[in-house]
């Protein structure tokens, strides 16, 4: 049986990852300091190989069993947390990535990290494909946490070469589904939470950003057969299903049925225009692609949202 530790396990994708990893028998080790995670989020665990340890990751973290993989999910992943806590944002990065790798390295586990589409910054290449070195602003507000994760992947390549550590790299694009906080500022539960209370959906800018959204599921499957794989280089886990931000916005009205309005407000600085992974890597290497449409998933979000009386049941209307 294999042991597995999943750094910020409790939160929104670590708490879907304890969930599919226990479903595939490995014993795990759940460390979360708590900071944006809950408990809510793996109260619904009742299996006895799973543990959980409250930690803080910028803290040496030791454990006295043997450990199989570590997947280092720790960190301030949305706006709202990392510009209120800057300098924690890069300690997590930094220190915090440190002492997973360290960890990882110790008991000769199979490491890795969850990186971002952000490491891209505001593209001028689009579709991005991992050979893509981006474009990011290191001193604008957001440069805590992108060139956080632009370290992380600094360290772990030197860990992978100068100490041979086995490591890899998924590149997160947006990704959404049950259990992502109502008020943590991303698209998808922003919308959802105001359409489902009649409020007008606020999109920022004109809308005529875009974003390519991934199902929590697909994402999960992919990230686990990229921890699986031999593959030490970056790769890119989303689905390249692109929307404008405002198509996102008209969509859940659709799917809510609600009478709100779509209202704009102010763009945040350095908002990245345009977002679409290149996934060929993923599909060459890892044989994965997306299998959930933005419509299904949202509509299984909702269903996770709303009480049975209430849910959605007829077929998607197009998107238009
Ligand atoms: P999340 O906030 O739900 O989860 C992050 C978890 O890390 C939380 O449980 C938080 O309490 C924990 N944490 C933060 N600092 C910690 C510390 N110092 N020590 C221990 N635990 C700590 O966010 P998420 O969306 O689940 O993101 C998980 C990972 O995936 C992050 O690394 C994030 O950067 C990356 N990612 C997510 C997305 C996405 O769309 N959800 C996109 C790109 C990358």
């Amino acid at each position: 049986m294999a042991t597995s530790v999943v750094t910020g396990g409790a939160g929104f994708l670590g708490s879907h990852l304890c969930d599919y990893l226990l479903a595939r028998n490995h014993r795990l080790i759940c460390v979360d300091n708590l900071e944006t995670g809950s408990l809510q989020n793996i109260e619904h665990i009742r299996d006895p190989a799973f543990t959980f340890r409250n930690h803080d990751m910028i803290e040496h973290l030791e454990i006295d069993e043997p450990v199989d993989f570590v997947y280092h999910l720790a960190a301030l992943a949305s706006p709202i947390d990392y510009l209120r806590l800057p300098l924690h944002s890069l300690k997590v990065g930094s220190y915090g990535t440190h002492n997973a790798l360290g960890l990882a390295k110790f008991k000769r586990a199979r490491f890795l990290l969850a990186s971002t589409s952000e490491v891209y910054g505001d593209p001028e290449q689009h579709p991005q494909p991992e050979t893509y070195w981006g474009n990011v602003n290191p001193v604008g507000p957001r440069g805590v946490y992108d060139e956080a994760k632009r370290y992380a992947e600094a360290l772990t390549m030197a860990y992978h070469g100068q100490q041979g550590v086995d490591t890899a790299i998924v590149r997160i694009f947006n990704t959404y589904g049950p259990r992502m906080r109502p008020n943590d500022g991303r698209a998808v539960p922003t919308f959802i939470r105001q359409a489902l209370k009649n409020k007008p959906l606020t999109v920022f800018g004109t809308g005529a950003q875009t974003r390519s959204f991934c199902y929590v599921d697909d994402l999960i499957r992919g990230l686990v057969l990229l921890a699986e794989s031999g593959e030490h280089l970056p790769v890119n886990i989303g689905n390249p299903e692109e929307r404008t931000l405002l198509e996102l916005a008209e969509l859940v009205q659709q799917l809510v049925g609600t009478s709100s309005e779509i209202v704009f407000e102010a763009l945040p600085v350095d908002d990245p225009q345009i977002r679409q992974p290149d996934i060929t890597k993923a599909r060459q290497v890892l044989g994965w692609e997306p299998e959930i449409g933005i419509e299904e998933g949202l509509l299984r979000l909702l269903a996770d949202q709303q009480p049975e009386t209430n849910r959605p049941t007829a077929p998607p209307p197009s998107a238009g």
